[in-house]
């Protein structure tokens, strides 16, 4: 009685019975599984249902059959060390709707990839975690087929995400590659959704066009707040697609173009200094000056207060980008023009060329800039920033990335909270 009982459990953990748990179809039935012949993978061979109508790929309904063509394989999840297989003679219907002869459509794939479509999704969630390139060599598939995968699950996403009401966007550029090439990336910033909207190639005038094309007229005349930072073609546009929102210049991308300044001072005088043969008083003081003050550790806060003493230009432009940092104190508009003016001035006399470009830069944009303090208090402040920051965390995993096509997708699949495609059974 024991052993009778013992045989039916085991029976009934079948691989076939676990398929039909978890990856089961209407119209096809899981027939038979066996080792291939170098007993690494597992092949598992599905027929259709008697008496169940293919479906055309074309219109998506039942029709008659006309012929059936050689077996071809789906790859499936791995199980435990073996790669499995799902063998299956695909059948072409004669559709009188389609009037031509279609292959039929499976359930579990997409007609065109060898991967099935809960492979697919479950490369694409692991894809999210490791790197495209640990996740092929985790999973003993190769690159391209990661590729596929994220390219399946994004490209539903895409096609079937509501953008709907957008309140506040943010539109950053981002390099990658070699050389100068860049990205223009527009995010959702709304206090209840943060997302990445939309990636385009360049950062000209057109690729931020091409964003307000995707969202059309009636969604854009709808947004509130613009943040974006002094590139100039971004603030055209704003001005064209957007001219009853808000436009705000971001504090983050302000602050990162005056350290940019600061450091471009402290590698001019470190250069200088070492050829008039003076002591290196700057060399390695550069995480000393980009830095916030409270960020350093001790020793280093003790160096720094050393280095301040030198009637440096660096010095000089490092106290002035220090004073600046007061501005994002104000709450009223008002006050904050007044320092900002101030400041300017004050940097204009200092005759530091860095730091007066920059100066002339924000009296150029001093109406943006104020911006930041009318909308304060109704955006999320520092979102793009951290936006921005996973944005480059995705790159840097992504030494594959070769294209913009799969930075692109890379992008959009890890910010841009895309609904999945459904599946049969959670894999992962
Ligand atoms: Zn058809």
């Amino acid at each position: 009685m024991v052993e009778v009982f013992a045989v039916v459990r085991l029976r009934a953990m079948e691989l076939i019975t676990i398929l039909n748990r978890c990856h089961r179809f209407r119209g096809f039935v899981y027939h038979r599984t066996r080792f291939s012949p170098d007993h690494k993978s597992i092949e598992v061979s599905v027929r259709p249902r008697k008496g169940s109508a293919a479906i055309c790929s074309r219109c998506h309904q039942p029709a008659p059959g006309y012929d059936q063509l050689a077996e071809r394989s789906f790859e499936f999840i791995p199980f435990w060390g073996y790669l499995v297989f799902l063998l299956y003679a695909m059948r072409r219907v004669e559709c009188p709707r389609c009037q031509a002869v279609v292959v039929e459509e499976v359930p579990w794939g997409d007609g065109k990839r060898t991967l099935t479509k809960a492979y697919m999704l479950f490369l694409a969630r692991w894809a999210r975690r490791l790197s495209w390139k640990e996740t092929a060599a985790a999973f003993r598939t190769s690159w391209e087929k990661v590729f596929d995968a994220v390219e399946h699950v994004v490209t539903f996403g895409l096609e079937h995400r509501t953008l709907g009401a957008i309140d506040a966007i943010g539109v950053d550029e981002i390099q990658y590659g070699k050389g100068h090439k860049y990205l223009t990336l527009v995010y959702q910033i709304d206090l209840d959704v943060t997302r990445l909207l939309w990636v385009g190639k360049e950062r000209t005038i057109q690729s931020f066009q091409g964003f307000f094309t995707l969202i059309g007229d009636e969604i854009a005349a709808k947004i509130v707040f613009v943040c974006s930072d002094m590139w100039e073609p971004y603030l055209k546009v704003v001005r064209e697609k957007c001219s009853q929102a808000l436009h705000i210049l971001d504090r983050f991308h302000i602050v990162a173009k005056m350290n940019k300044a600061l450091d471009e001072v402290r590698a001019g005088e470190s250069r200088r200094m070492a050829r008039d043969g003076m002591a290196p008083l700057l060399k390695k003081s550069r995480w000393l000056l980009l830095k916030r003050e409270e960020n350093l550790q001790t020793e280093q806060r003790f160096r720094l207060r050393d280095l301040l003493r030198y009637n440096l230009k660096t010095v000089r432009a490092y106290l002035l980008k220090e004073a600046f940092q007061q501005l994002w104190d104000y709450n009223s508009p008002a006050w904050a023009g007044k320092f900002l003016d101030e400041w300017c001035r004050q940097v204009m006399r200092s005759r530091i060329e860095p730091m007066k470009k920059i100066a002339r830069s924000l009296r150029q944009h001093r109406q943006l800039i104020l911006n930041y303090f009318w909308a304060q208090k109704q955006l999320s402040s520092g979102v793009v920033e951290g936006l921005n920051n996973k944005a480059k965390v995705t790159m840097r995993k992504s030494y594959g990335f070769r294209t913009f096509r799969a930075l692109e997708l890379a992008l959009y699949h890890s910010l841009g909270k895309l609904p999945e495609p459904e599946s049969t059974h959670d894999f992962f």
